[in-house]
Formats: structure tokens, sequence, C-alpha cells
């Protein structure tokens, strides 16, 4: 049994032995194999389809994103397909997905498939890393859900995981990372890394974990040592990214502006009403720039329009 964490020291519980590991194992994949949501995304292994959901699940809720991306799909089928269609046109697809920036780094990214890697999106870890807008989590989930490598993927539900059932402490980036490694059973990444994603979604969540029917309780690190706390999550890597309020700040504007570029140009003298700020013209025309030095919008004949939609 795990021992139990001395609050304010340094002290770490023991980590769970072989064999309650193993079970964990067991009984985390079972139970996963019966609740495991039928999304659209984990019925395919195509790479260019599994970068562009985790793209787009990087900040949006699955609930917004199982409809749009189908769209996205039929829209940009292929990594050739979305290289070769304009900015605006991805941003088009990407309507009702927020973080109109992610739209810029897929197409960017499909791009750089194209020039580099001869239009397949690679599978190495590096090569994956150096395309625009894939962090560490985004790579390994390519990795594992596309070509079934046993990597750990950890995001923020992961992660929790991790601390709390796996470790019993609080981890950082690089002891997150090396124990979900080590945590996956050998060929078995895809099922085990959805599963872990499932847990910390449904059941091992942020505030309130519903342990009374978690599959894992008897062999999860932090339910051994009496759920002393402080809890393991806290502070650790991934778990705490917090968003800033939406209402009236420079993103709600951001977005009101790109929503109506997609329909069309828009005068430039009209920024501020379509931003929803027409006593604050300077705060308006500020982001307006900010989107235009971003290259998500472009000032041609004293309008603002999406990239390449300018009549
Ligand atoms: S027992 Fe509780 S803390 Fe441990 S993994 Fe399950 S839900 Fe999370």
């Amino acid at each position: 049994m795990a021992s139990r964490p001395v609050k304010g020291t340094d002290s770490l519980p023991a980590a769970p032995d072989a064999a309650t590991r193993r079970r964990l194992t067991e009984d985390l994949l079972t139970w996963a194999e019966g609740v495991r949501a039928d999304l659209p995304w984990r019925a395919t292994r195509d790479p260019w389809a599994v970068l562009v959901s985790e793209l787009m699940l990087q900040q949006t809720q699955v609930v917004r994103v199982a409809p749009r991306y189908l769209g996205f799909l039929a829209a940009f089928p292929t990594v050739s397909a979305c290289a070769e269609a304009s900015l605006g046109e991805v941003l088009r697809a990407w309507e009702g997905l927020g973080y109109n920036r992610r739209a810029a780094n897929l197409h960017r990214a499909a791009q750089e498939i194209v020039r580099v890697h001869d239009s397949i999106v690679p599978d190495h870890l590096d090569a994956l890393l150096a395309l625009p807008g894939v962090g560490p989590y985004t790579a390994r989930a390519v990795l594992c859900f596309a070509f079934e490598r046993d990597h750990g993927v950890v995001d923020t539900n992961a992660a929790r995981f991790l601390a709390r059932a796996a470790a019993g402490h609080r981890l950082g980036p690089r002891a997150a990372q090396d124990l979900a490694d080590e945590l996956v059973p050998i060929g078995s990444g895809w099922a085990w890394n959805q599963a872990v994603l499932d847990l910390g979604a449904q059941v091992c969540v942020k505030r309130g974990p519903r342990c009374g029917e978690c599959p894992i309780a008897s062999s999860c690190a932090w339910a051994r040592a009496g759920f002393a706390p402080p809890d393991p999550a806290d502070g650790t890597a991934g778990t705490t990214r917090r968003q800033s309020l939406f209402a009236g700040s420079d993103r709600q504007g951001r977005g009101r502006l790109v929503q109506a570029l997609r329909t069309g140009p828009v005068e430039v003298a009209r920024v501020a009403d379509v931003t929803g700020w027409p006593e604050e013209p300077e705060r308006a025309r500020r982001v307006a720039d900010a989107l235009v030095g971003e290259g998500l919008a472009e000032y041609v004949d004293g309008q603002l329009s999406l990239p390449g939609q300018a009549p």
C-alpha cells in the first residue's frame, strides 16, 4: 500500500507496486471497453483526420467538435486539399469552433506536410513537433491514435489520473510524461490512452472525483493513501489551465469580427460596430490590426476580409 503523503513536506508516497499497477491497468481497460463513447475520430486511423480532430479538441469541448469535425473533413478530406485552399476557406470551415488561430496553424501545418513530407503526415515525434500548432500532447496523440504507437498522451484529464491514481503525488511535466509512457501496456497504446482520457473526463474529474463508482479505486494510489490532502492533481503539470473571462474581452470582439468576415468583407469604417464596440473604435481597430498581423485577415481597398476572400 502507498504510504501517506506528509503535508507541507517533499515526502512522497511509495509508487504502487507492480501487482497493483497491473490490476489498475486491467481494470481500467475493461471498464473503458464498456463505456467508450462513439466519437467519429475514434473510428479512424487516418493521420490527417486524427490531426484535425486533435487540433479542434485542444480548446473546444467534444460536443461542439463532433459535428464540425465531419464537416471540416468533407471540405478538406486530405492534407493536400487543405494546403491548396486559401486560409479564408479554412477559416470558414472552422466556424463554431472558436480560437481561429488553430485553423491558421492547421492550414500552415498542412502546407508544411505537403512541402516537407510529400503530403504524408509524419509518424515521428520530432517531425510532428516541428509542425505549427502541434505541441507535446498533440504530437503524441497523433502517434498513438493514428499510428497506434505506445506513447503516453498527457492532457489535463490524463495528468489528473496520473497524479492521483498512478503516482499519488503531484507531478512536474517531465515526470508526468515519463510515467504516462511507462504505464502504456505494450501493444495497447490506443485503447489505453482512450481509457485514461475517458476516466479523467467522466470519473476522475477535477472537483469532486466520483471515487465511489471508480473502476480503479482499489488500486488508486491516492485512494490507498486515504485521500490525504493535498489533492495530487493540484499543481500537477497541465491540470490548472485557466480560461480568462470571455464576455467583454478582446477575444469576444475578435470572434465577432471573424464571424462577420465569414459572410463577406467588412468596411473598415464598420469594424467598431461589428466587434460590438461602437464607442471604442481604437480598440476595434487594434483587434482588426492584430488579425491582419497574424495573417487571419487582410485589408483590401478599404475593407477587411479573410485571406484570399476579397472580391
Ligand atoms: S479513486 Fe478517485 S481519485 Fe482515484 S482514480 Fe478513481 S476517481 Fe480518481
